[in-house]
């Protein structure tokens, strides 16, 4: 069986307040990328990664994966202007007979191979995707552009959805050929008709979004 990691990089990260894209910020005394690139790279139950970079930074991205000594890196294509379109570039790279493919949001760098292998079992009992999440704690409200409360949503069965979320490659294909556009790409393999399944993601999969998170994945690597 091969998998294929697609590492998604291409956000602009415009909250981070930086003169470059989020994916070179600094995390500690490096690019924030370089953490999640090892981290796919050392991962034995990942066969290949195509990164996805920031238009016009394909170049340091490349070179940054030479210094990683990434072998595993077979190909940098340029994002997008959505999240699904430099999904949907970086899947042209994925070879044809990849079975499984795995997306992952370079903005959540603590990815680990306890995460990869919770997502990438359930494939095998014909789930066409596998997302992580997290239970969702607190209390949750609709409210209107006032602030004024519309509704509170009962929280029974909400699970707050990370990467990596893996799939057989033939249901993300399918799903993504037609241009359509979700948050994330289970929403695409759902909307398509896909079986998508949760399983138990990690906390420390944060998404980096604003300075302190730089700080607090930092802490936690
Ligand atoms: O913007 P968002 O927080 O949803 O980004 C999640 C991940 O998707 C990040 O790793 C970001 O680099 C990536 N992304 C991308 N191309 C875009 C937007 C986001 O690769 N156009």
């Amino acid at each position: 069986m091969s998998v294929w990691a697609i590492l998604v990089a291409a956000g602009r990260g415009e909250r981070l307040g930086l003169d470059r894209p989020k994916a070179f910020a600094n995390l500690g005394d490096e690019p924030l990328l370089a953490e999640p690139l090892r981290r796919l790279e050392a991962s034995p139950l990942v066969d290949g990664i195509v990164l996805v970079a920031p238009p016009g930074w394909e170049e340091p991205a490349i070179l940054l994966a030479e210094e990683e000594g990434c072998g595993k890196v077979h190909a940098c294509v340029p994002g997008g202007k959505t999240r699904s379109d430099s999904v949907r570039s970086g899947l042209a790279e994925v070879p044809a007979d990849a079975l499984v493919v795995l997306v992952h949001d370079a903005a959540r760098p603590l990815v680990s191979d306890e995460v990869i292998e919770r997502v990438l079992a359930p494939l095998f009992e014909g789930w066409d995707g596998v997302v992580p999440g997290l239970p969702v704690g607190d209390t949750l409200k609709r409210a209107g552009a006032d602030g004024g409360v519309r509704e509170t949503v009962p929280r029974e069965g909400l699970w707050a959805i990370q990467t990596p979320q893996a799939f057989a490659a033939d249901a993300l294909r399918r799903a993504q050929a037609d241009g359509a556009e979700a948050t994330d790409c289970a929403g695409l393999v759902e909307a398509a008709g896909g079986r998508v399944k949760i399983v138990e993601g990690d906390p420390r999969l944060l998404k980096v979004t604003s300075p302190a998170d730089l700080e607090t994945v930092s802490a936690w690597r």
